[in-house]
């Protein structure tokens, strides 16, 4: 049973490969991470499976369709629906508030406003941010801006949830809480997690862990490191 999978794909960015054949699949509910060494192709794999990038050749499937193969308007249809992304950066809209950031798929979806506040408020009670709804993001601290980007990627209840480099900018502890947060939530939820990390501390929070090496899954690991 296969959520999401890439079939040898391949991508280069003008002279430089990125990706030289990779292939991987994510399981319904699993925590897969994806590791390797800095350039060796890890976001390059992470945005072809999540529709950001197309492959110059191979295929990505999603939940039995065909991604690769879809336009643009098509790809970005099925990000906004069925995929959640957290960032190294969290990439929250600074001048906008916690709750606004939060609910910004919704809005971008078509939610009216007030029905998507609505929606995006009891993730603070659960991520441990309540009374920071109206704060504005800039004003965050590096840990708790996080969270609300963890919120926001969660938020349209995903099929998938890509995250890159989650914990990259924050401190080991305050890394283990947004850790915990994310696979608490998407265990609860069914949630498929695409993670991307080098950090072995991080990808022990995985079912299962692959590694890139120049642009190809060079090893897969079967045994579950939790559970
Ligand atoms: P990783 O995530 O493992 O650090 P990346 O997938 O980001 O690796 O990058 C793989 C290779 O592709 C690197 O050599 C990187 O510089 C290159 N690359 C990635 N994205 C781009 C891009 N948008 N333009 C040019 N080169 C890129
Ligand atoms: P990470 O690998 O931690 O995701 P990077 O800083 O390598 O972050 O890349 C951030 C963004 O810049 C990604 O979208 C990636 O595709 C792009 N990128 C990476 N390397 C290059 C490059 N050499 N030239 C242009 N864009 C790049």
């Amino acid at each position: 049973d296969v959520m999401i999978e890439a079939r040898d794909a391949v991508r280069s960015f003008g002279q430089t490969p990125a990706l030289r054949g990779a292939t991987v699949a994510v399981a319904p509910g699993e925590i897969l991470a994806i590791m390797g060494p800095s350039g060796s192709g890890k976001s390059t794999l992470l945005h072809c499976l999540a529709g950001i990038l197309v492959p110059d050749s191979g295929e990505i499937h999603f939940d039995g369709r065909r991604l690769d193969t879809m336009d643009e308007a098509a790809r970005s249809a099925l990000r906004r629906d069925r995929f959640g992304f957290v960032f190294q950066f969290g990439q929250l809209v600074p001048e906008l508030t916690a709750e606004e950031n939060v609910a910004l798929p919704l809005l971008l979806g078509g939610v009216r406003r007030d029905a998507a506040l609505r929606q995006a408020r009891p993730w603070f009670g659960r991520l441990g941010l309540d009374g920071l709804e109206r704060r504005r993001s800039g004003e965050l601290s590096g840990g708790q801006a996080q969270r609300v980007a963890l919120a926001r990627g969660l938020v349209t209840s995903p099929k998938v949830l890509f995250a890159d480099e989650p914990t990259g900018s924050l401190d080991s502890l305050t890394g283990e809480q947004v850790m915990d947060q994310m696979v608490g939530a998407a265990r609860e939820h069914g949630t498929t997690v695409v993670l991307v990390t080098h950090e072995a501390r991080v990808a022990a929070y995985a079912d299962r862990h692959v590694m890139v090496r120049d642009g190809k899954v060079a090893a897969l690991t079967p045994e579950r490191v939790l559970s």
